[in-house]
């Protein structure tokens, strides 16, 4: 346990609880800076996300994660000791046509969230100062430093905190950090740049049906990309839930359907590749506007952008890769580089 940071030391206000902006936070936290995470929804990990339903959960977001580099698997590794997360050994498979071919079982180990994906969000906040259901509308700066405007779900104000804050983290999805850098226009541009592209995600719970013979499916498919079985992912409910993720250009192409239409139509994709004929009584669709960096983007070698003289930063999955190790990589990058610039200027 760090000792609490005297009211002396550096602040930073990060926008988003992500996984980006846990890391980031954490990192300043740790170097002994006052830092506050303000979150819009009610808890930590964004896309990382589990929703909970009367059977039982879904990931609607992220599926599951890969480890390539070695000081994320160090953090991997002690959140395996403390069983927030465990490997997922599915039966994973291509889907091609009504051919299924199990994708090689010794590629890169998956690894989920336990009981959940939120379970890194929580996970990474511990410790840390965090605002849920506070919504950042504007940041401005003046000489004093980044004051934010903010709509917080009603509670008692905060106290002890600094009302201008030296250094601006947005960690947010590029778009929506890109609006809040407005004071910054360089690199509010830098940001908007990264572009990201939408998905649409089913969550179906059916009644009892055989056995498809595979947990999960990346398919080839205009309209379905990917299936998952929930109950194959270590430490949740039995049952017949199924998270279906809709392709890029269908979730564009369908970008404002209403959610039951988007329900609807992914689950009849979905029943024609996997031949699940199950009644299905609870159906529901959520829309990720912003799902992933476009694949276009190459990664930027800071896995960050800073605008140093401004005291502001930003980082995301957007930066490059648009994984969840891409964001923690990115969090901590930014964090390391915010550091360096504050030194730097003492
Ligand atoms: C459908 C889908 C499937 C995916 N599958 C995988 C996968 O299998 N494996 C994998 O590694 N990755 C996967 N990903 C990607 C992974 O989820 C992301 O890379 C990672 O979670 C991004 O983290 P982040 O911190 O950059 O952003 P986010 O998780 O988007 O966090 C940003 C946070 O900022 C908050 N916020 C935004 N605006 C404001 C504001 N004005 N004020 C306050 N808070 C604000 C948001 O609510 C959010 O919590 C998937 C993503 C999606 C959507």
């Amino acid at each position: 346990m760090n000792p609490p940071p005297l009211a002396s030391s550096p602040s930073a206000a990060v926008i988003g609880a992500g996984i980006a902006g846990l890391a980031c936070a954490r990192a300043l936290a740790d170097a002994g800076w006052r830092v506050r995470v303000f979150e819009k929804s009610r808890g930590p990990g964004g896309r990382s996300a589990t929703r909970r339903s009367d059977s039982g959960s879904f990931d609607h977001g992220a599926q599951y994660f890969t480890v390539r580099d070695a000081t994320f698997g160090r953090t991997v590794a002690a959140w395996a000791a403390d069983a927030v997360v465990a490997p997922w050994s599915a039966r994973v498979v291509s889907l091609e046509g009504s051919r299924a071919t199990p994708i090689d079982a010794a590629a890169r180990e998956r690894q989920v969230g336990v009981p959940g994906m939120s379970a890194l969000g929580r996970a990474l906040s511990r410790g840390l100062d965090l605002a849920f259901e506070c919504t950042i509308v504007r940041a401005a700066r003046d000489p004093a430093g980044w004051r934010l405007d903010a709509a917080c779900a009603p509670g008692p104000a905060p106290r002890g905190l600094p009302e201008r804050w030296d250094w601006l983290v947005c960690a947010a999805p590029s778009p929506q950090s890109a609006a809040l850098l407005a004071e910054v226009p360089s690199l509010a541009a830098d940001v908007a740049a990264r572009t990201m592209v939408p998905c649409w995600a089913l969550m179906v719970d059916f009644q009892p049906h055989p056995d498809t013979g595979w947990d999960a499916a990346f398919v080839d498919d205009p309209r379905v990309a990917w299936a998952a079985r929930e109950a194959s992912r270590p430490g949740r409910p039995p049952g017949f839930r199924w998270v279906v993720h809709a392709t890029s250009a269908w979730s564009r192409d369908h970008l404002e359907d209403d959610p039951a239409h988007a329900a609807t139509r992914l689950l009849e994709a979905f029943r024609e590749r996997s031949g699940i004929t199950a009644p299905a009584p609870a159906v529901r669709a959520h829309r990720w506007r912003y799902a992933r960096p476009d694949d276009a983007l190459p990664t930027l070698p800071e896995r960050s952008l800073l605008d140093a003289a401004a005291r502001a930063g930003a980082c995301g999955d957007w930066a490059g890769g648009g994984r969840i190790e891409d964001a923690w990589l990115s969090g901590r990058a930014l964090a390391a580089r915010v550091l360096d610039a504050a030194n730097a200027g003492r």
